[in-house]
């Protein structure tokens, strides 16, 4: 076969695979995947560019090459413009790159390394090649790892890669630097994000029902979220899917790029590895390398649930526990991690038998099976820590030892700061997600069954662990990068716990007080209210047309006393001392109905325990397994459209509001991506 060379587009590649067959010719020589990704790589479409970056922000570069049959791939080059990204070099002083050095694996000394890695059974490739699983046979991965480009602008990416037989394979995509606007006014040198899991419209309606109420058709108050002065509409679609899980939903706010469904801070590739991914750089990272600001992780559920670790973690598989906490802490010094609040015990506690059957009775689930070791491109190119699998790490004594005080209830975070406001805090409130503001609230109000049940009585509420957080981060002269999450929004929402979910958004929004106090007092803040998807196509329908001692009598009356429209009036709720209404079980109680719901018995009452956490190491008994079986004997059969057995994410937007400096930007329907670079232009250009 003689020289070849081809552009990677669908069309193009169909039409020289099938002349290939047609004239008996095996050649099937492509690059099958371009990263970043690209809608001018995928269809020849040169927009919308998909990958978009702040000035500097670091990704990697990286190919899958299908060759020839029996060929292999000597050389190859990732070329921007017609630049070369691989062999940099200097001459009197200044960094050129050599646009006849394209066709190389070898490593200069300046550059740095790209790797290849080839298909599991080959044995020979371009040098340094090391043999993975998952490929499919005779594919070779090449990365150019930790890249970055400060020039605004689109610009066109051109891998091209070369056979032992002398034929070259190339392909075609591009990415944006989105430039910033320098000296455009006072920068915000604080950036809140408050992410309520699985936050629609219909969730901070019913919060905003219950804890302000309503009289002749207007609310008695508003919500803290709903004091602030903008609002937009978010786009919550992931890389792969108009519906998003919580892991593309959050990054993609703080990456400015799309990841696949169950991936965070990475892109999709060819190998099974999970930590192996091509990354992007996080807004922590980005803004701690070049402002030294603090990075603050701060949620209810359990602290490697997606959410969370989607502010630092690279992984392509969000259940990988341990690793997601290891590098927490082992890349502290990349992203500025110096408050850690949350649940997730499970995965800090030594388990030296690498066992989970049966359970170590320190509750640990730490094991080797989703720890996380890097090659040493990724170490060599980012300059983060390589990991090691040991589920015999005791991570906290860690934490302490690198100057972290430890918190393990509510009495020890109070106790935290008898001694003045410590640099670094982490808490750790419970095994794995933390109980609802519902059980939690009862517990202070002297009925503990439920949190006596899970182990944990002496939680912290969101807000406290917000104010505990903002002390710690405002330490920092040059700003701090927090995450605030009430994760449990989604997790109800899940279950169609509707008493348990609003209490959630209360929570949140008792926090979000916090946060917007501290922004009076401190200027230079900018704090964002939004979600990263909506859960469960929660809509407020109506009311209860009975009384709470009549549901209670007759629990499977169902639709029959569902108050539409007129026939619902205004629910009232009695709010407490604590800012939790005293009960929801109410004469006229609010009723939700959900539209991406699973089979479900309802009653209209409260349930006694909340519904099945599978991530418990210790689930308490108590708890009905899921929903289509809760209430099985006493209530009324509601089927769903979606498979499995709880409520579903939306696609539909969600609301995000904006307060402090900068806040202006944040009006109108826009990508969540594009929150990332209205973020970059307050903290680093300004906010006019
Ligand atoms: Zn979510």
């Amino acid at each position: 076969m003689s020289f070849v060379s081809r552009s990677g587009r669908g069309l193009p590649l169909l039409a020289a695979t099938i002349l290939g067959v047609l004239a008996g010719d095996a050649f099937a020589a492509r690059i099958s995947r371009l990263t970043p990704p690209s809608e001018l790589f995928a269809s020849g479409e040169e927009s919308p560019v998909i990958a978009r970056f702040l000035p500097g922000q670091r990704f990697d570069l990286q190919m899958t090459i299908e060759p020839d049959p029996g060929r292999t791939i000597v050389s190859f080059d990732f070329i921007v413009d017609d630049q070369s990204t691989l062999r940099p070099f200097w001459v009197d002083g200044e960094l050129i790159h050599d646009p006849r050095a394209t066709l190389t694996s070898t490593v200069t000394e300046t550059g740095p390394a790209a790797t290849c890695i080839a298909a599991s059974g080959r044995t020979t490739g371009a040098s340094g090649c090391k043999l993975v699983a998952g490929l499919p046979g005779n594919a070779t991965v090449i990365s150019r790892r930790a890249y970055s480009n400060s020039r605004a602008g689109v610009h066109t990416l051109r891998a091209i890669a070369r056979q032992d037989d002398g034929s070259t394979i190339s392909a075609t995509g591009n990415f944006e630097i989105v430039g910033i606007d320098a000296e455009s006014g006072q920068v915000a040198k604080n950036i809140v994000i408050f992410l309520g899991d699985g936050m629609g419209a219909a969730h901070r309606t019913a919060a905003r029902i219950i804890s302000r109420g309503y009289a002749q058709g207007k609310a008695k108050g508003l919500l803290a979220m709903d004091t602030f002065p903008n609002t937009g509409m978010v786009m919550t679609a992931s890389l792969n899917s108009i519906v998003t899980d919580s892991a593309p939903g959050m990054q993609n706010y703080v990456t400015g790029n799309k990841a696949n469904n169950n991936e965070e801070g990475v892109w999709p590739d060819d190998t099974r590895d999970a930590f192996d991914n091509p990354r992007y750089e996080y807004l922590s990272e980005y803004l701690h390398n070049l402002q030294g600001k603090s990075l603050g992780v701060v949620t209810t559920a359990d602290v490697f649930d997606a959410t969370p670790a989607s502010m630092a973690i690279h992984t392509s598989a969000r259940g990988n526990g341990t690793g997601i906490v290891d590098q927490f802490f082992d890349d502290r010094d990349q992203t500025g991690l110096t408050v850690l609040l949350g649940g997730g015990r499970k995965w800090f506690l030594p388990n030296p038998s690498d066992s989970t059957s049966p359970q170590p009775v320190n509750g640990s689930q730490r094991r080797k099976s989703n720890d996380y070791v890097l090659g040493d491109d990724i170490v060599n190119g980012w300059g983060v820590a390589r990991g090691v699998l040991d589920p015999e790490r005791d991570l906290i004594a860690e934490f302490r030892d690198a100057g972290f005080r430890y918190a393990a209830d509510k009495t020890g975070l109070d106790a935290a700061f008898g001694a003045g406001t410590p640099d670094k805090l982490l808490g750790l409130f419970s095994y794995s997600n933390m109980n609802v503001a519902y059980d939690k609230i009862a517990g202070r109000r002297g009925d503990s069954t439920v949190v006596d049940a899970f182990g944990f009585p002496d939680q912290p509420m969101l807000d406290e662990m917000t104010d505990a957080a903002l002390k710690v981060l405002s330490k920092n002269p040059n700003g701090f990068v927090a995450l605030i999450e009430g994760s449990s929004i989604d997790k109800q929402a899940h279950l169609m716990d509707t008493d348990r979910w609003t209490l959630e958004v209360i929570e949140l929004d008792r926090a979000i007080a916090v946060a917007k106090r501290f922004a009076e007092r401190n200027p230079d803040t900018l704090v964002l209210v939004t979600a990263d998807h909506e859960c469960s196509g929660a809509a407020i329908i109506g009311a209860a047309t009975v009384s709470a001692a009549t549901l209670e009598a007759d629990p499977d009356a169902g639709k029959g006393v569902v108050g539409t429209y007129e026939a619902a009036r205004f629910p009232k709720y009695t709010m407490a001392e604590d800012g939790y209404p005293q009960t929801t079980h109410i004469d006229g109680k609010m009723l939700i109905g959900y539209g991406a719901n699973a089979d479900r018995y309802e009653t209209w009452l409260p349930n006694r325990f909340p519904t099945r956490d599978t991530q418990q190491p210790f689930p308490p008994s108590q708890s009905p397994a899921n929903p289509s079986v809760r209430n099985e004997s006493s209530g009324y059969l509601i089927t769903g459209q979606v498979p499995g057995d709880q409520a579903t994410h939306t696609a539909t937007d969600i609301p995000l509001s904006a307060y402090g400096r900068g806040a202006h930007h944040f009006n109108g329907v826009f990508d969540n991506t594009d929150v990332f670079f209205k973020i970059g232009q307050i903290a680093i250009g300004g906010a006019d």
